[in-house]
């Protein structure tokens, strides 16, 4: 692989760059006045015409394909048979803005201010892949073709829970044929540093329900005669992970794989300042077991979380009620090559065995994503980020959850995410914004992987 590596040139495209700054952030700018929020439809339409209409001229040969739905928007250009196609996603739908009277300028005003590009959306997400589709258009500009073949897709639901990407995904193999996804969304850390991904954590978020009497009773009158929901529910949880922290229902851990030796070395190699960390949520030791490193917590293991348990009387004073129902909200992240559905059935079955008169209720889930960071792509995506902003951190999975699953699991291509935001985004909240900066980096990204690519194959890769 190292020989496919011979970098290419990339001084006359990051020029070009450098030259349009401009004309790009005005362009960018005219994507952000259009809202496209996705909760209510607002401007979803309008959007995925514009980018349609951006990705046009660039020979990608857009199309908006609807689904039960917010449309997608795919496009697509094969210069180079014989090199690799990457899929590029990303999503043009925003968050709502609200609450309004918290943004400093307005959420589809875009404005710069210390450096930073304010808006909806500029970060999450549309900041991010208009910059990838720069980079494809400063290429052309440059070269007249592109080094390596391109799809784009673009999602119009993505921030109402991507409802729609699984079946969007399995009937429309053809369309996304490719031989590797890049997702540039959501922040890179605290630290700034670049950063280059390869998997997320799944996600199961369900509900435990117990229920006593048909009414709550007075605890002197009924308590030891009747039974108490809340103490099912404690006594329940209790069975299913342990003061050592491991999660003792059957078969739980059956599927997790140790880490390869790469995956540990990175997961090493990522900075923390524990003591640091720990001073600033105000604790004074992690969550046990103890002897896990900070980022394999996150990457490696499963977890179990209640995030929630409420009954009875929680208000002020005292309440000598005995509740008659009593709920657990609960969630579990998921790492490779654990399934939703597998760890949900082991869930209800320890249910059933320890606590069978309560309730498992479902409430969604996302299959967790892994590509090893032995895939011969590690290295030139590895390349081209170094060249366009620096050297990466590799992290084999972030802790939190993206649908990336439909893309490693369902397509069974390798998956990555080059997240160009700063980390305090502000996604999802008011003044959400994007450095300058970063947005140019994004753009020559973009351009400098489509070229470290294109060489792989090129090279006898
Ligand atoms: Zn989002």
């Amino acid at each position: 692989m190292t020989t496919a590596l011979n970098s290419p040139d990339l001084g006359d495209v990051f020029a070009y760059i450098d030259a349009h700054r401009q004309e790009y952030l005005d362009r960018l700018f005219v994507y952000l006045r259009q809202p496209s929020i996705s909760a209510h439809g607002l401007g979803i339409a309008e959007t995925a015409e514009h980018i349609a209409g951006v990705m046009a001229p660039l020979g990608l040969a857009p199309r908006i394909v609807p689904t039960a739905g917010w449309p997608m928007v795919l496009g697509t250009r094969d210069d180079r048979p014989g090199t690799p196609t990457v899929l590029l996603y990303g999503h043009y739908d925003v968050q709502p803005p609200d609450p309004l009277d918290a943004w400093v300028s307005p959420p589809f005003e875009p404005t710069i201010r210390d450096g930073r590009i304010y808006a909806r959306g500029v970060g999450d997400n549309k900041g991010q892949h208009f910059a990838q589709i720069l980079g494809i258009e400063a290429t052309l500009a440059c070269r007249g073709a592109l080094p390596c073949n391109v799809k784009v897709l673009l999602e119009g639901e993505e921030e109402i829970g991507s409802p729609r990407m699984p079946a969007f995904v399995r009937d429309h193999r053809a369309d996304l044929g490719a031989d590797l996804v890049v997702t540039s969304d959501g922040p890179v850390d605290e630290n700034g540093l670049p950063v280059l991904r390869f998997g997320v954590r799944g996600v199961i978020n369900f509900e435990l329900r117990a229920r006593g009497a048909n009414r709550d009773l007075h605890s002197g009158n009924w308590g030891g005669v009747a039974p108490n929901p809340l103490w099912t529910l404690v006594h329940l949880l209790g069975t299913m992970k342990n003061e050592h922290g491991d999660v003792t229902i059957d078969g739980f851990y059956d599927a997790v794989g140790p880490q390869t030796p790469l995956e540990q070395a990175a997961l090493a190699a990522l900075p923390v300042d524990l003591d640091a960390t720990m001073r600033s949520l105000d604790v004074t030791q992690l969550d046990a077991p103890a002897d896990r490193g900070f980022y394999e917590r996150l990457s490696a293991w499963p977890t179990f979380t209640i995030n929630g348990l409420h009954g009875g009387y929680g208000g002020p004073g005292s309440k000598t009620v005995l509740p008659h129902e009593a709920f657990a909200k609960c969630d579990m992240r998921l790492v490779e090559a654990q399934t939703a559905e597998d760890i949900f059935a082991r869930v209800e079955a320890h249910v059933r065995r320890h606590a069978p008169g309560v309730e498992v209720i479902w409430q969604g889930a996302m299959d967790p994503s892994r590509t090893p960071i032995e895939s011969p792509y590690t290295a030139p995506l590895r390349a081209a980020i170094t060249a366009a902003q620096g050297a990466p951190q590799l992290v084999p999975a972030m802790g939190g959850s993206l649908p990336d699953y439909v893309f490693t699991k369902t397509l069974g291509l390798p998956a990555f995410q080059i997240p160009y935001a700063n980390a305090d985004e502000a996604n999802h909240a008011p003044n959400e914004n994007l450095e300058v900066e970063r947005f140019f980096n994004g753009i020559k990204t973009g351009a400098a992987l489509l070229a470290h690519l294109g060489a792989m194959r090129r090279a006898g890769g």
